[in-house]
């Protein structure tokens, strides 16, 4: 099933990718990409006893992937070796429960939402963050994505779509659908304003990146299936399948079948976020979006790991400069250090702001009091929001708020 990943012959020793993990850089514990990767994979191979507990440090940033010379598969290896032989799934008691709650982000966001308020206030107190901080170590610092008591999937239903004769269909994510549905509706606007109607996938799940990262892989390949059989109806039916997270598309393009052995050639060009998609269709001329001409905004955009592992981050900042009044800056390459749900566990806390500091002081150097942060990862958005302070938006957002309608 995994075979695919072991390309540790490939690995020229150079070391490249010792240079650029940022878990390396703050942890001396962590064994680093080549030792973790192609080298502990050698020994693996010949007895998984030589699994070492210290790869699950590793955030799955992709880092080492992006700056190898040789396309060693090291971060695939890594998260393989996990799923195979350290599952944190086997962990019992009050931390497995609360990896098992971080990652079953479906059913928690659908037991959140409709007492949201409730929750948010709750979640935002002292003593439960205490309490959560002592018995269930989520680290009392971490701020906690707000619940909104709006679903997404409620408010689109009452959009009528039926004027249009082009479609596209969205994957909204449930961090769109439980918490942030304002995301999903500058989506519906861009492309309405672009002339296209938006379809939800007959079926949507979790894309099951916690999932895979807090070693549920057999709970992440069912919700994979899933959506790869809803993906495949969307795209027999002529429809591109957009998104507007870095990391789902991420986990659904590359993650399906490097990590959890799905099978996806026949959708995988039809599954991208809608930045990309955007861009080429007007740079073929085939769509337009008109934009107000008083609209002004500086935005200071943090390109996402997982968006750096894919190149695509050349399209949101394109489309972002395509908007008159727009003042953008592009900040350099740097970890966030949330990596999901790890950055929310007392243990790796600590770690996770360390790793994030670079970028937060890039951030706080580059803003004026009437900048927003622009990024295509929301778990960025949770890093950067809590740590700096500023406001966050989605390129589509601002695509969004800028067009002429
Ligand atoms: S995926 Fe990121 S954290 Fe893991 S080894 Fe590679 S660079 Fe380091
Ligand atoms: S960058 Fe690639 S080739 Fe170089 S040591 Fe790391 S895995 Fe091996």
């Amino acid at each position: 099933m995994l075979e695919g990943n072991n390309n540790l012959e490939q690995c020229l020793k150079c070391n490249l990718c010792t240079l650029v993990c940022p878990m390396m850089e703050v942890n001396p514990d962590y064994p680093g990409p080549k030792k973790a990767g192609p080298d502990g994979e050698r020994y693996r191979l010949k007895d998984p006893a030589f699994f070492d507990y210290a790869l699950k440090y590793c955030l799955n940033c992709k880092r080492c992937e992006v700056a190898c010379p040789s396309d060693v598969h090291i971060g695939d290896m890594i998260q393989t070796a996990r799923i195979l032989y350290g599952s944190q799934a086997k962990r019992k008691g009050l931390r497995g429960l609360r990896d098992w709650t971080l990652a079953s982000t479906d059913l928690v966001g659908s037991l959140a939402s409709p007492f949201a308020p409730i929750v948010n206030g709750t979640l935002k107190l002292k003593p439960v963050k205490s309490v959560m901080d002592s018995v269930l170590a989520v680290d009392k610092h971490r701020t906690f994505p707000k619940y909104s008591a709006k679903k997404f999937v409620n408010w689109f239903r009452r959009q009528d779509q039926s004027s249009f004769s082009k479609f596209v269909s969205y994957f909204h994510g449930c961090y769109v659908n439980y918490n942030y549905p304002a995301l999903g509706q500058a989506f519906v606007k861009v492309m309405n304003s672009a002339g296209y109607g938006v379809h939800l996938l007959e079926k949507e799940k979790c894309c099951g990146v916690a999932l895979m990262s807090n070693g549920f892989a057999d709970k992440a390949r069912r919700q994979g299936e899933v959506n790869l059989a809803s993906i495949r109806k969307a795209v027999a039916a002529g429809e591109v399948v957009l998104t507007t997270s870095s990391t789902c598309t991420f986990t659904m393009r590359d993650e399906y079948p490097d990590v959890l052995g799905l099978t996806n050639g026949d959708v995988r060009d039809s599954l991208m976020l809608s930045t990309k998609w955007l861009y080429e269709k007007i740079s073929a001329g085939e769509l337009k979006l008109k934009f107000r001409k008083n609209f002004s905004k500086k935005v200071i955009y943090h390109t996402a790991c997982h968006m750096q592992k894919m190149g695509w981050q050349v399209y949101s900042i394109a489309l972002l400069n395509l908007i008159p009044g727009v003042e953008l800056t592009v900040l350099d390459q740097n970890c966030c250090g949330i990596a999901g749900t790890f950055g929310f566990k007392k243990e790796n806390y600590p770690f996770s702001q360390q790793i994030g500091s670079k970028l937060f002081e890039d951030i706080r150097r580059s803003a004026t009091p009437d900048a927003v942060v622009s990024t295509d990862c929301e778990t960025c958005k949770w890093q950067i929001e809590m740590s700096t302070g500023m406001k966050v938006l989605n390129p589509i957002e601002i695509i969004a708020e800028a067009l002429d309608r």
